[in-house]
């Protein structure tokens, strides 16, 4: 059995107070705490060992790149990816997805067809609408329906021989569904098109296995799994980062520059221009050791306690609607009071020490779809309590009261 009261002793912000109250933070798929042994390692690094990696053959730059690409083989082992050549060290989930984009430009003809879902955040929207500007691709779309489900009949009905890239995420930031995505994996390849899974917001509660979901691509940000801010991960098989064109130019991908030709780096440095986040990089890898210690099968069962709990008290409040399933979903409770605008409920709670989100999650068409301006938001970590989700009870009972 877990103690769960010692992990939490792990994150030192949850004993600050916030306007007089004691920190209650509910706003976990925006980003999440970090741990002291996190903590611990970016002021080890900058105490101990910060020089710049892969050029230098003084100790102290040999000591970063071991580090470094120590904690490249922990992304690796913790995403079962079959190399660790295959995980490309990003700023985050927006980089990859733009990375990946980037790339397919190359690949992509006029009227080719690209599939998103209707789930989405803003990050994997945009850099395909750019990429469709750019060759004349089709993007569509599968819809969602009142569950805040995707519509997988739809989804068969878009695929043909004309897809070449269906991009979704794993799990919706603003809604929490988690999406079918070996069937939408299996179901693209079918007819030949490649898979990218958007895991910023599955990560930190599921542990995914690339090779088994046989994904072509698959992105996450560290920041939302107890890691640093500015720092996140591509994982692509082999053979797709080997199609894909560098993304940026610059030092450290390349294998010969003249004046007049330079060749490339091979995986990953190909895809690495420029003196990475070091320190990031390294705090990733301890980030997610330190989840793995605590155990991805614990965490879900311990956040499946909080989001019933929630969902339970919260729907004892006259007037309040939770947005999207009921099942099948992680962490994630999306609610209005009705009448109410969510932003004037976020900050009441926020005068009474609650950190949750209010507004379109970046993910506004699924705002549109329910015809609301936005939702408030309450997300769940590991490190959070029944007696917290008490006082979020009590917070959101005396906003409705002071608003209505
Ligand atoms: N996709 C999803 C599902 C997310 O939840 C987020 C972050 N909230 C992103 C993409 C973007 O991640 P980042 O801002 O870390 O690049």
């Amino acid at each position: 059995m877990l103690d769960w009261k010692k992990i939490r002793a792990d994150f030192p912000i949850l004993n600050r107070k916030v306007n007089g109250k004691p920190l209650v933070y509910f706003d976990n798929a925006a980003t999440s705490q970090t741990p002291q042994q996190v903590i611990d390692v970016i002021v080890d690094y900058y105490s101990n060992y910060n020089a710049n990696i892969h050029r230098g053959v003084h100790s102290l730059s040999q000591e970063a790149t071991d580090k470094y690409e120590a904690a490249r083989h922990t992304i690796q082992h913790h995403f079962n990816a079959k190399h660790a050549y295959e995980i490309i060290l990003t700023s985050g989930t927006t980089e990859s997805i733009n990375l990946v984009a980037h790339g397919f430009a190359s690949l992509l003809e006029k009227d080719d067809e690209v599939i998103v879902s209707a789930l989405e955040h803003h990050s994997n929207i945009v850099p395909w609408q750019m990429l469709c500007e750019k060759t004349g691709a089709l993007l569509k779309v599968i819809p969602m329906n009142q569950n805040g489900e995707l519509e997988m009949d739809s989804y068969s009905k878009l695929l043909s021989n004309k897809t070449k890239l269906v991009f979704v995420n794993h799990i919706s930031n603003a809604l929490g569904t988690i999406n079918p995505i070996e069937k939408i994996i299996e179901q693209a390849h079918n007819v030949g098109a490649a898979v990218l899974i958007d895991g910023a917001q599955s990560c930190p509660h599921v542990k995914p296995d690339v090779q088994a979901l046989n994904v072509d691509f698959y992105v996450a940000s560290a920041h939302k799994m107890c890691g640093p801010t500015g720092v996140g991960m591509l994982y692509g098989k082999e053979e797709w980062l080997n199609k894909l064109p560098p993304y940026q130019g610059g030092g450290e991908m390349i294998d010969q520059v003249s004046f007049t030709k330079t060749t490339y780096a091979g995986l990953p440095h190909k895809f690495e221009a420029g003196t990475p986040n070091i320190c990031g990089g390294i705090a990733f890898g301890a980030a997610l050791n330190y989840m793995n210690a605590i155990g991805f099968n614990n965490i879900a069962a311990y956040e499946k306690e909080l989001l019933d709990y929630g969902t339970k008290r919260l729907l004892e409040i006259e007037g309040l609607k939770i947005y999207g399933t009921s099942i099948n979903k992680t962490s994630v409770i999306s609610f209005n009071l009705k009448g109410i605008h969510p932003y004037d409920v976020g900050t009441l709670l926020d005068k009474m020490g609650i950190a949750v989100r209010t507004g379109h999650h970046c993910a506004q068409p699924i705002m549109d779809y329910y015809k609301i301006p936005g939702t408030i938001r309450a997300s769940f970590a590991f490190y959070n309590t029944k007696a917290e989700i008490d006082t979020l009870i009590e917070g959101v009972k005396k906003a409705k009261m002071m608003l209505s």
